[in-house]
């Protein structure tokens, strides 16, 4: 799948398929979007690869918070949207369903191959979302569900 920053100077692709698909209502998704939950999708860090021209750090920032220095954030110097974090304990990225490639209709195109299957860290949550996928106070199946 295909995906890009908002202004487009920064492009990548992911194979294979997700090992995560989550909305993600943390704390950090939070602060860092300005949303009150994000669409995250993680893939094993191999299957993913920038597509804009080389050399791929010229159009990238990248930084790190102090509380997760071993997980790398790159966002687009033009536009400064966070396209795509790599995570070097976990050999994972993760990036945003919100910025895969589009249909001419604005869906998501594979939208079943990302498509949320629950909503994760929940317990932090700006808002409560009334659908019928799990809720869980951590990690989807790594933490209390907190739906039953
Ligand atoms: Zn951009
Ligand atoms: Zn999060």
């Amino acid at each position: 799948m295909k995906g890009a920053c908002f202004c487009g100077a920064v492009s990548y692709e992911v194979t294979g398929d997700p090992t995560l698909r989550a909305f993600c209502h943390c704390t950090l998704c939070q602060r860092l979007t300005g949303s009150p939950f994000i669409h995250t999708v993680h893939f094993p860090s191999s299957a993913f690869s920038w597509t804009h021209g080389a050399p791929h750090e010229d159009r990238l920032d990248a930084y790190a918070v102090a509380s997760k220095p071993h997980k790398t954030r790159w966002r687009c110097k033009t536009c400064g949207a966070c396209v795509m974090s790599a995570n070097a304990k976990t050999g994972s990225c993760s990036v945003w369903g919100a910025h895969l490639a589009r249909d001419d209709a604005g869906k998501i195109i594979d939208w079943d191959r990302v498509k949320p299957t629950a909503h994760m860290f929940y317990g932090t949550r700006m808002l409560d979302v009334d659908d019928s996928l799990a809720k869980w106070e951590g990690y989807e199946n790594g933490s209390a569900r907190l739906d039953l």
